[in-house]
């Protein structure tokens, strides 16, 4: 079974691409987070989530930084939940909008796996968006293994980020 996975970073995904690939998931990467601030972090995130899949030959596709579309998103809504329910719509929405173009069997996210994130939120936008676009979501409940994923990320000197990723989170931090 073929999966894109919406990935948020590469330690988050550590975990998660093994515990798809143990189950037999053909996996790719999709790296969609126009949220992230400022540019340089967008692309430090991503140089090491290129340098891990690049490792276990995980194909990963980088979507555009499409910062006008996230503040879009979010403008009016800035206080949490809200603004993360947005911001999880639109890059969830890319993911399945890709997904069902490139005619993969399921999407996914690596964001499944954060205990810091609004988890039934996050599954219902999920859950919505895989009606609209007719593509199936693969859910897990990865936060288990989010320990896990500290352990592989320190074990291959992944970078850590300390905030979730759009400038508000780096200010409420
Ligand atoms: S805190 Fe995280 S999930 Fe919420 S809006 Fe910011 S980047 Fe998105």
């Amino acid at each position: 079974m073929r999966v894109l996975s919406h990935v948020c970073c590469g330690p988050c995904f550590t975990a998660v691409h093994e515990n798809l690939s143990q189950s037999g998931y053909d996996l790719a990467a999709y790296y969609y987070n126009p949220n992230i601030h400022p540019v340089e972090e967008y692309r430090l995130r991503l140089s090491h989530l290129e340098r891990f899949c690049g490792r276990y030959s995980v194909p990963l596709i980088a979507g555009d930084y499409e910062v006008r579309e996230y503040f879009a998103a979010v403008d009016g809504h800035e206080d949490k939940p809200d603004r993360c329910i947005r911001c999880y719509t639109l890059r969830l929405e890319r993911t399945a909008e890709l997904a069902a173009q490139d005619d993969y069997d399921a999407f996914t996210t690596s964001l499944l796996l954060s205990p810091y994130q609004y988890h039934d939120e996050l599954r219902a936008v999920a859950d919505k968006l895989s009606g609209e676009h007719d593509i199936e979501f693969l859910y897990r409940d990865f936060r288990p293994a989010y320990r896990r994923s500290i352990e592989l990320s320190k074990s291959l000197d992944m970078y850590r980020q300390k905030y979730c990723g759009c400038a508000f989170s780096e200010k409420e931090r």
